[in-house]
């Protein structure tokens, strides 16, 4: 019973969630449920009446009820079409609305809990188990066959009763003993019962069947997934392996993994369909014990000969209906045990608590952050990516992050950028806490451009104000500053041009070209701190060197964060932070940190090698 409710209660949250998109889709569903029950009892009384007086020979009755019967047939025929027609487009939305819902949530998450590895298995279980299911589609669907199943066991039970309870005509011999109202009570009692056990097995033995099958192919179809759309799929991926001449390896594992997966659907087909036969097999056997109990009430007199479809059809009602009843729990079970890990992925609560303190608007930047004993371990790892750092960004001044590779970099921004929280210690904002503001307002103070920055299938335009307003001069302005306003202006449509082949023809650029819009994206932000993670990596040494030329104006009257692994561009610095294993080792000015003769002075001079 429990099992039962728990099913219920994930099953009536997600109609609720139907109801509360679109007001219409589960009161027009109720009237189809109710129209169609409707029509099977309208049809069942006036085929009664119309072989009573056909037996009775009033032929002109007769004519009546059987145009009232094909006018019933025919109106409903109609609101049913009418109606099916309206849930075509209704079944595409409940479809869609599971993948909107999914990537909403997934989407105003934060970066920290998203990148869980528990959050991300319940996305993509819920995802592909729903894919290959039916999940919110068909929660719909069964619902109203359980509904429907319910009506018709409620409404022919009353004649279901009757017909049991009917005494034959005279009581004479074994026939009409056995028609007699106990024993035919008991004769429908036991052949439903007989139904009930046998669906309640056959859901319950083919259920676990199926169940252990999907236990067994995980993975599987994510695997498919992998190699045809990052192997087969992407262009740069085509690359490597035409240059490794990878082909027969990958077409033999996708080979493998498509076998394994058409084994998998044979197998549930196989299932399926034993499961069909098994079904037919239960409710025919009802269907047959019914349909004789009605004959022996016929030819003992307790019913008319013209009341025996009637009878015979609510006798059929009733059994398909608790049979309707058994198959509807167990397909609902199934489906609301995976949408239970996509309701709980919409519960998910992010890690922290967001702020709510707006961050004072200065126009003249004048911001202060500080990182004060942080410490910060990502989660599942063992060693800390940062071991109590304290620093004080120096405001308008320009700051170089260095470090070798590992040594907390990256890290330092992400948590400056409150990607993530420090696991002890805090970073403050003009002295208060980072967590205390409101995380869209804190990070409206950053423009950043990561070491792996994204650039979207949009048009130009869209890539550089981020979702902010159009401003074209302002475009131009952060184009220019990070030396790419020639290259978009030569573009077939400059601004309006859209990257890649996503979305429309696009143009496709490089990785230098790429990293440039990056930069114009960051610098367009008008943040009044600006952090650069490796931001000249993927430029030719002739563009870096514009860049860094460019490096003093474009940071004008902001603070600036520099990461990279070219000591060079420390020069232009006015301050240096060595970062060692998650340390700060040491800081200060170029010169300063080049005659203390430590670390610094060390990678700058490895490095001073190559340019000499
Ligand atoms: P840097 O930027 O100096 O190269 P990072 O800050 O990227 O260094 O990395 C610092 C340490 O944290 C490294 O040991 C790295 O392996 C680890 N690390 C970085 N990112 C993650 C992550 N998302 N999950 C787990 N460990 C990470």
């Amino acid at each position: 019973m429990g099992e039962i409710l728990s099913v219920h209660k994930t099953g009536f949250r997600l109609l609720k969630m139907i109801h509360g998109v679109d007001s219409a889709i589960l009161p027009l569903h109720l009237l189809e449920v109710c129209l169609s029950v409707i029509q099977v009892y309208a049809g069942l009384f006036l085929t009664a009446s119309l072989i009573d007086v056909l037996l009775a020979g009033a032929y002109g009755a007769a004519v009546k009820w059987a145009v009232c019967l094909l006018l019933v047939q025919l109106l409903f025929g109609v609101f049913h079409t009418l109606l099916k027609r309206k849930f075509r487009g209704m079944e595409t939305k409940i479809w869609q609305l599971f993948y909107v819902w999914l990537r909403e949530k997934a989407f105003f998450l934060d970066y920290e809990t998203m990148e869980q590895p528990q959050v991300s298995e319940k996305i993509l279980s819920s995802e592909i188990r729903s894919n290959m299911h039916g999940g919110l589609g068909v929660l719909l669907y069964y619902y109203c066959d359980m509904l429907r199943a319910l009506l018709h066991i409620l409404l022919s039970a009353a004649m279901v009763f009757y017909v049991c309870l009917a005494e034959p005509a005279d009581a004479a011999g074994f026939l009409e003993a056995l028609a007699g109202p106990l024993p035919s009570a008991a004769l429908f009692g036991m052949a439903l019962a007989g139904m009930a056990v046998g669906a309640w097995k056959v859901y319950g033995r083919f259920g676990e069947r199926l169940q252990g099958i999907y236990a067994a192919h995980t993975g599987v179809e994510e695997r498919i997934m992998y190699l045809q759309n990052q192997l087969l799929g992407n262009p740069k991926a085509g690359k490597i392996i035409r240059m490794y001449g990878m082909q027969e390896m990958i077409y033999r594992n996708v080979e493998k993994n498509i076998d394994e997966s058409l084994d998998f659907f044979g197998k549930m087909c196989d299932l399926e369909r034993k499961q069909e036969t098994a079904n037919k097999l239960v409710s025919s056997l009802f269907t047959v014990s019914s349909y004789l109990l009605v004959a022996l009430k016929a030819v003992t007199g307790a019913v008319t000969v013209g009341a025996f479809t009637q009878y015979a059809g609510a006798m059929h009602q009733f059994g398909g209906g608790c049979f309707q009843l058994i198959a509807c729990q167990g397909e609902l079970r199934e489906i609301c045990t995976y949408m239970g890990s996509f309701l709980e992925f919409l519960d998910t609560d992010n890690l922290h608590a967001a702020g709510s303190i707006p961050v004072e608007k200065r126009t003249d930047g004048e911001y202060e952050l500080a990182f004060e004993h942080v410490s910060f371990r990502y989660p599942g790892c063992e060693e800390p990516a940062l071991q109590d750092v304290n620093c004080r960004l120096r405001m308008k001044g320009k700051l170089a992050v260095v470090g070798k590779n590992g040594a907390g970099k990256t890290t330092f921004i992400n948590l400056l950028c409150r990607l993530y929280e420090p696991t002890a210690g805090r970073i403050t904002l003009n002295g208060v806490d980072i967590r205390k503001y409101d995380e869209e307002e804190y990070r409206s103070l950053f423009g950043v451009v990561f070491q792996d920055f994204k650039l979207f299938a949009f048009p130009v335009w869209q890539n550089i104000t981020a979702g902010g307003v159009r401003q074209d001069d302002k475009i131009r302005e952060a184009l220019r500053q990070a030396d790419a306003r020639e290259m978009v202006e030569q573009m077939p449509k400059g601004l309006d041009t859209y990257l890649y082949q996503d979305l429309e023809e696009g143009v496709t650029v490089s990785g230098g070209e790429a990293q440039k819009l990056a930069l114009a994206r960051a610098l367009y932000k008008d943040a009044p701190v600006v952090v650069l993670d490796e931001p000249t990596a993927a430029l030719d040494p002739k563009a870096e060197a514009e860049v860094y030329a460019r490096f003093h104006q474009m940071v004008e009257g902001r603070t600036s964060v520099y990461i990279s692994h070219r000591m060079s561009s420390c020069r232009f610095c006015d301050e240096i932070i060595v970062f060692d294993k998650g340390r700060i080792v040491e800081r200060g000015s170029h010169e300063a940190l080049y005659n203390a003769g430590g670390c610094y002075a060390r990678m700058w001079d490895a490095q001073a090698r190559y340019y000499a």
